[in-house]
């Protein structure tokens, strides 16, 4: 039985678009082939091979959300997602970084976001929040852009943190370090994508560091590489750094080899505090509900472990202000 009262703390908005809005959206802008490439045989799930078939099928998502209107009708969707799956807070991701190179101005987008979350609040009774993110192998100039469109739309319309997202062999995050102390210095939440990519072996440990010591992250998304090295395990239990967890995600891009490999109770035995999200929710045919059922069956999560990890969820959420 879903469990109400849960908070999502990393879920990407584009990743939350269903396959039947796309076919929508596809016809809207007069993609008829569009569909074909992303979803199934059937059209009622995406598929994608790897981490860059993955990226490849994020910007084919990504290409047909064009207008304010189409961003606000995706949050009024994931807005309904969320509610089925007990969620009353969640922060969601959006790639200005995608939106700029794109040419859309994230302005008016954010302001049709804000409408859709005041809709969502009163409708479906979750709260979002926005974390807007710039995309790691565009380079740092390209993420001052989005920080400083990001930092515009402010507090009023919802924006609480800003993130690192893309692809993390492309760049180290040490680059973004000036960047990354003026969020702060702003008093917005700094999240990194970091340790998620397979094959990186040392250098996924070093990303997520160079994302912790660089940066000063207060979260890391996914981190999966922290649990073979027991010194970078104890930097983030020291700093009290809080890791998005996202095992389906991870599962599906070749993270982990089975779900139940996820090393989640690595994170928890080490007191480092994590919540499990759903990362591209529709990308991937993922909910939170099923996760954390996964986890109970295959890792032998607890209620009370649920309940902690929700807790310690809530504390790590960027909108101090609730
Ligand atoms: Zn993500």
């Amino acid at each position: 039985m879903t469990r109400a009262g849960r908070v999502e703390l990393h879920t990407h908005l584009e990743g939350s678009v269903t396959p039947a809005r796309l076919i929508l959206l596809a016809e809207k802008y007069g993609q008829p082939g569009l569909p074909a490439a992303c979803l199934t045989k059937d059209g009622n799930a995406y598929h994608f091979e790897g981490f860059h078939g993955f990226l490849e099928l994020f910007k084919h998502v990504t290409s047909l959300l064009r207008t304010p209107e189409d961003f606000h009708v995706a949050a009024r969707d994931l807005g309904g997602q969320l509610a089925a799956d007990g969620v009353d807070y969640a922060e969601v991701t959006l790639s200005y970084g995608v939106l700029h190179l794109r040419g859309i101005d994230p302005a008016p987008v954010q302001r049709a976001l804000a409408e859709a979350a005041a809709l969502v609040e009163e409708a479906d009774g979750v709260v979002l929040r926005w974390i807007p993110d710039a995309v790691r192998q565009w380079g740092v100039d390209k993420a001052w852009r989005a920080w400083e469109a990001a930092a515009t739309a402010g507090r009023d319309l919802g924006v609480v943190g800003f993130g690192l997202g893309g692809d993390e062999t492309a760049g180290p995050a040490a680059d973004f370090a000036d960047l990354f102390a003026e969020v702060k210095a702003e008093g917005y939440g700094v999240t990194i994508h970091a340790g998620e990519i397979p094959g990186m072996g040392a250098a996924a440990v070093d990303s997520i560091r160079q994302a912790v010591e660089d940066c000063g992250a207060d979260r890391i998304g996914h981190g999966l590489a922290a649990a073979h090295d027991p010194l970078i395990l104890a930097t983030l239990a020291a700093r009290g750094v809080f890791v998005e967890m996202c095992p389906g995600s991870n599962l599906a891009t070749g993270g982990i080899s089975a779900w139940g490999d996820h090393p989640l109770r690595t994170f928890l035995t080490a007191g480092i505090p994590c919540c499990l999200n759903t990362d591209d929710r529709a990308l991937f045919d993922l909910d939170l509900e099923r996760e954390y059922q996964q986890a109970g069956d295959l890792l032998a999560l607890t209620a009370t472990e649920h309940d902690s990890m929700q807790k310690a969820a809530r504390k790590a959420a960027f909108d101090v202000s609730r």
